[in-house]
């Protein structure tokens, strides 16, 4: 490896060093602090080319992050060089098509901020700071699932730079491997620079969250599925069973969005506010721009996510309910179907798409970071009725991750992909499959 100088590159580029302004900030992530050798603050996909370029020349490990919000840590780097594409954020809306062109720095707040004003939103999310890139990348498991599919399904066309410096448009008909790899093969094959969706027409929601009380999980989870997984596609809910936590007793809580007007989706709403003694609910009509959320991680919590794709017989349904009685485990499904499964398996790189819902184990994790803390008990119970991995909600993004989130032939033409695009793996080095 060179030791990286100002070179011709770097002076053209926009470069941080410890100690400088903003390093710490571009090199923090939702899951801590991280200390690159350099930060490159790219303005155009040339300038990502360069920094590629100037990466693999210099034997540096590169490292992609847009909103910092990978929960396996992907983006947090701690040596060689950081691409940070938040300066790469714009948004061009055209109403007509309802194409919206996106920066690949961009979070989803922002997009349904700009997208707003048109009478439309794209399905992604429920956080306003996560990022276009990592979801997309991932899938996209959002608030209007059901009726519109993941926010891949959405995506129409994408920018890629590839290791080799190549600048690509891709979409369905113009270097179809690149656009199938960047709708669910996570990050690996290239770094996309815009992102092209077509948008959904979408003003106002009905959304909120009923607080039941928790003490049936079984009941809960049964009567869930029975109100949600075959209901009208314009409702997507997530029912989390959220364990005691210190002086806080456990609660149930089914968040709701319902597409559609009120009076509309009143017959499955009061389905679900029937599952179990109602604590609170806060279900309004509100502009969907309003329903994505702020995360905050208190500093130093950790967290340890899994997650599986399932449909809630009564044997996984049981495993579920076990796993919330253990405690200490937040226990949720959220709902799919619908025009998730309509999609094909194998036109995206995201395969999962027959399960009726995805069931997430996540556990607060004490104290310093040890070899157990990717242990969830009472999980494997529940893991044995489902199949696959959903990597954008995995704490873990190991071998054994990437083998439950990509089947064999979906991983065998992502390493296709890869070995034409990226031959010297300096985008493979972080969690790509
Ligand atoms: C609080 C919270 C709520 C969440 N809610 C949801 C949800 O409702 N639905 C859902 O589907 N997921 C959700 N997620 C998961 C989320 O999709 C992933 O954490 C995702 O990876 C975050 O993307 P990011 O761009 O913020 O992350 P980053 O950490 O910046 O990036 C994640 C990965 O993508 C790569 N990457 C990012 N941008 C690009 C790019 N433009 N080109 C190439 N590679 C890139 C990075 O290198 C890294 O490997 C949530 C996560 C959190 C923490």
């Amino acid at each position: 490896m060179t030791t990286p100088e100002l070179s011709t590159t770097a002076a053209v580029l926009s470069v941080l060093r410890r100690g400088d302004d903003d390093y710490a900030d571009a090199a923090r992530t939702l899951v801590g602090e991280g200390y690159p050798e350099l930060v490159v603050r790219p303005r155009s996909a040339a300038e990502v080319a360069a920094a590629m370029h100037w990466a693999g020349e210099s034997g540096m490990a590169l490292t992609v992050r847009s909103a910092g919000h990978s929960m396996a840590g992907l983006s947090r780097a701690t040596e060689g060089l950081l691409l940070d594409l938040r300066g790469m954020a714009d948004i061009a809306v055209d109403p007509a098509t309802r194409i919206a062109r996106i920066g690949g720095g961009a979070t989803w707040g922002e997009v349904a901020a700009a997208l707003h004003p048109h009478g439309l939103g794209i399905t992604a999310g429920d956080t306003a700071g996560v990022g276009v890139g990592g979801l997309t990348l991932g899938g996209g498991i959002g608030w209007m699932v059901r009726r519109y599919g993941l926010a891949i399904d959405s995506l129409v066309g994408a920018q890629v730079v590839t290791a080799a410096g190549e600048i690509l448009e891709v979409s369905a008909d113009v270097h179809p491997d690149l656009f199938w790899s960047v709708r669910g093969g996570g990050a690996g094959s290239g770094v996309v620079t815009r992102f092209d969706f077509r948008a959904q027409q979408v003003t106002e929601v009905v959304f909120g969250t009923i607080v039941l009380d928790p003490s049936d999980p079984v009941r809960l989870l049964t009567g869930w599925r029975d109100a949600q997984c075959g209901a009208d596609e314009r409702l997507t809910t997530v029912l989390s069973l959220m364990p005691a936590m210190g002086d806080r007793p456990g609660m149930a809580m089914v968040q709701v969005c319902f597409d559609g007007p009120e009076a509309e989706g009143q017959a499955a709403i009061d389905q679900l506010l029937r599952l179990a003694p109602v604590l609170s609910s806060d279900l309004s009509v509100r502009p969907y721009a309003e329903v994505l959320e702020d995360a905050h991680m208190p500093p130093g919590a950790r967290v340890t996510a899994t997650n599986t794709f399932l449909d809630l017989d009564a044997a996984a349904v049981a495993a579920l309910g076990d796993l919330y009685a253990g405690g200490g485990t937040v226990v949720s499904v959220r709902s799919l179907g619908g025009a998730v499964a309509r999609v094909p398996v194998g036109e995206t790189a995201f395969a999962h798409r027959t399960a009726e819902a995805m069931a997430v184990a996540l556990r607060f994790l004490p104290g310093e970071p040890g070899p157990d803390d990717a242990v969830i008990p009472g999980w494997q119970a529940v893991a044995e009725h489902g199949s696959g991995r959903y990597l954008n909600f995995s704490s873990a993004a190991d071998e054994s991750a990437l083998a439950a989130a990509y089947p064999p032939a979906t991983r065998e033409r992502l390493a296709q992909i890869r070995a034409e695009h990226d031959p010297d793996g300096l985008l493979s080095a972080r969690g790509a499959a």
